[in-house]
């Protein structure tokens, strides 16, 4: 799939595993590239590079999204790089497995602080920075990377859900207040993949903590993969995707 040639996208983020697939997979199909991390400059500068090799632009800009100033640094910086950003890609986030999984009443404020900050935070930052221009072009997209946790609200997953849960309101609602302006923003909930927070939280659930012995039982005989959810960011912002808003793909194999 081609089609994103002249459309300069942003992925928080974009370092590591989900983000990582859906910058490459976005640079595949013709975007330039803003890659932000928070902590991974190496990895990040290595995504840039194997973009650079498909051809097209691409910037790593470090920004903490729980962080409004930064975030709105990174967004004017992107602007001044780029001309337009015109493809946002909310992914940036913490899993309820990097703090021990507590529950609601276990858990402290700066652990809150910690999770809705860049799960929710994070996204609300980005796009009060970012709509106001997006709306310049004559398409925009949002994806925001959320997750199956908001359709099970399961035990000592409550920081998590919590956060992912806001995220996708503020996509719904921004959905329909600026699809008067072009844009298109949806949601890709992913079940597990495949990644560094994936295999840390295989070693807090039951079951192997080994992704290779979990491909048995996972639907389809495997394990989703980054480039599985790169694949369905990819068809929603393409030209293939252009009457899509509002939408939520759960992209978890079925997931019953
Ligand atoms: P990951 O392997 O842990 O990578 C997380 C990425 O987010 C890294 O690039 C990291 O940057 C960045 N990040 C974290 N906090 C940040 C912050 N405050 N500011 C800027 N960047 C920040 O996670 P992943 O599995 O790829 O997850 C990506 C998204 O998919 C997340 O929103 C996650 O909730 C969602 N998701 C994942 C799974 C799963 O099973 N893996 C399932 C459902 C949903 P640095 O490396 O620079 O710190």
């Amino acid at each position: 799939m081609s089609g994103l040639e002249g459309r300069n996208a942003l992925v928080t983020g974009g370092s590591r595993g989900i983000g990582r697939a859906i910058s490459l997979r976005l640079a595949e199909m013709g975007a330039n590239v803003a890659v932000n991390y928070a902590n991974s400059q190496s990895a990040a500068e290595e995504v840039a590079s194997e973009i650079a090799d498909l051809g097209v632009i691409a910037k790593t800009y470090k920004a903490d999204v729980s962080d409004r100033e930064s975030c709105e640094a990174m967004v004017a910086q992107a602007i001044s790089d780029f001309g337009q950003i015109d493809i946002l890609i909310n992914n940036a986030g913490i899993g309820s497995s990097g703090i021990d999984r507590p529950t609601v009443t276990e858990a402290t404020y700066d652990q809150f602080n910690l999770l809705i900050g860049a799960n929710l935070w994070g996204p609300i930052h980005m796009c009060k920075a970012l709509v106001p221009h997006m709306r310049d072009a004559a398409r925009s997209d949002i994806v925001m990377i959320s997750s199956v946790a908001t359709d099970s609200y399961s035990e000592r997953m409550g920081l998590y859900s919590i956060g992912k849960a806001g995220m996708e309101a503020l996509a719904y609602t921004l959905a329909k207040e600026e699809r008067v302006h072009g844009m298109r923003v949806n949601v890709v909930a992913p079940g597990l993949v495949d990644t560094d927070m994936g295999r840390k939280l295989i070693t807090l659930l039951p079951g192997s903590d080994d992704m290779r012995e979990r491909d048995a039982t996972a639907p389809f005989g495997f394990v989703c993969t980054p480039e599985d959810i790169a694949a369905a960011v990819a068809y929603l912002v393409s030209e293939d995707g252009r009457y899509l808003t509002n939408q939520r793909i759960a992209v978890n194999g079925g997931g019953f």
